[in-house]
């Protein structure tokens, strides 16, 4: 398959780009676009066999539902079948942004969509042209992260085309996204509502408005032997292709920890890279340092985080490690993925 490609700027959009983009996704196509969290891959939410393609392009489980994109308020109804006060409070607060709710579903939503369940995931973006694709594709696009299963989630156009090129209709390329990990994922069909998936929409924020809000135990005790509720996040996602530490404690002891690890496999003869911060990068005196951002803020750490990890995919490190970061805010999300990504090898110095 020839994959179109093109590149549409983020202010004044280009109507035909959309408008092919639109009709590629209401034949049943695959379209992948930016959003504010990472670039989607999008397809007929409502159409079985287009959702199905998504399944195929990035060798995803077929057990692993998909994101229902919506460009209103009003799209909401035909999808879910009840919708709590509570979710209206959040959406009217959080939507559009980075920030899914979960729903009973309606039959308008295919089973193939929702891997078999009878509640549909649901997310509003922000980003200009996420909206405007969702409107000329019919207004129900199912939208993963646009990378192949398994590796890190896409944050530029470019890594889509790595990971898709040749499997998919058309890449819209409108630059890096801004937040650069996946919406917080919060399943409004239990009470309390109940956390998923960590995201910027943090935890502190949602009790603010609604209350009340859990967690769901896998995020915060990864070892136990319960199997997470939202099905994708029991799969060792995000993952770089070299070994990746994680080393936790007082930042002194950890760079001195990587330090020593960092040159033991470089005496045996192997790639290595850090994951620093620009607090320390400054600290750190071989292997191939990569500076993640400020611990100032942590929303940069968010932003750099898929990139680096290709990024030491391509230049073939056998071997990260990386510092760890706050737990609270945005931090968690970071936490999250970065610990996914390490296969939960953490080692506190
Ligand atoms: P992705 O769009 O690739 O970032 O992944 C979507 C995430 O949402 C996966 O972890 C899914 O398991 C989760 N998800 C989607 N729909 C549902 C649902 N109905 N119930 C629980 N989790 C869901
Ligand atoms: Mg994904």
């Amino acid at each position: 398959m020839k994959t179109i490609i093109e590149r549409i700027d983020t202010v004044q959009l280009n109507i035909d780009t959309i408008k092919k983009a639109g009709d590629i996704l209401k034949s049943g196509g695959l379209v992948a676009f930016p959003t504010e969290t990472v670039y989607g891959l999008g397809a007929d939410a409502l159409n079985e066999d287009a959702a199905k393609k998504i399944y195929a392009a990035k060798g995803r489980p077929s057990d692993n539902p998909l994101i229902v994109h919506i460009a209103d308020m009003e799209a909401l109804g035909k999808i879910t079948e009840t919708i709590p006060e509570k979710a209206i409070v959040v959406a009217k607060k959080y939507w559009p942004g980075p920030l899914t709710m979960i729903f009973q579903k309606t039959n308008a939503v295919p089973l193939g969509t929702t891997g078999g369940l009878d509640t549909v995931a649901v997310r509003m973006p922000e980003h200009l042209i996420a909206k405007e694709i969702i409107r000329a594709g019919g207004g129900y696009i199912a939208a993963p992260s646009a990378n192949t299963s398994g590796r890190p989630s896409p944050t530029t156009a470019q890594h889509v085309e790595e990971d898709l090129t040749g499997k998919i209709d058309m890449i819209v390329d409108g630059g890096a996204v801004n937040i650069g990990v996946e919406s917080t994922i919060l399943d409004m069909t239990v009470e309390p509502p109940m956390i998923l998936r960590p995201g910027a929409v943090t935890k502190e924020m949602l009790e603010e408005l609604i209350g009340e809000v859990a967690v769901d135990k896998t995020l915060i005790e990864p070892d136990s032997k319960k199997v997470p509720k939202a099905p994708g996040m029991k799969y060792r996602h995000y993952a770089p292709k070299a070994e990746l530490t994680v080393l936790e404690g007082d930042l002194l002891r950890v760079t001195e920890e990587i330090n020593r690890r960092a040159e033991e496999k470089l005496s045996e003869g192997f790639k290595v890279g850090i994951i620093a911060t620009a607090e320390t990068a400054g600290r750190y005196s071989s292997g191939n340092v990569k500076c993640i951002g400020t611990r100032q803020d942590e929303m940069t750490v968010a932003g750099n985080l898929y990139g680096i990890l290709r990024d030491f995919d391509s230049d073939g490190t056998d071997f990260i490690y990386s510092e760890s970061f706050s737990t609270g805010g945005i931090g968690s999300a970071v936490m999250n993925r970065l610990l996914k990504a390490a296969g939960h090898h953490i080692i506190h110095v």
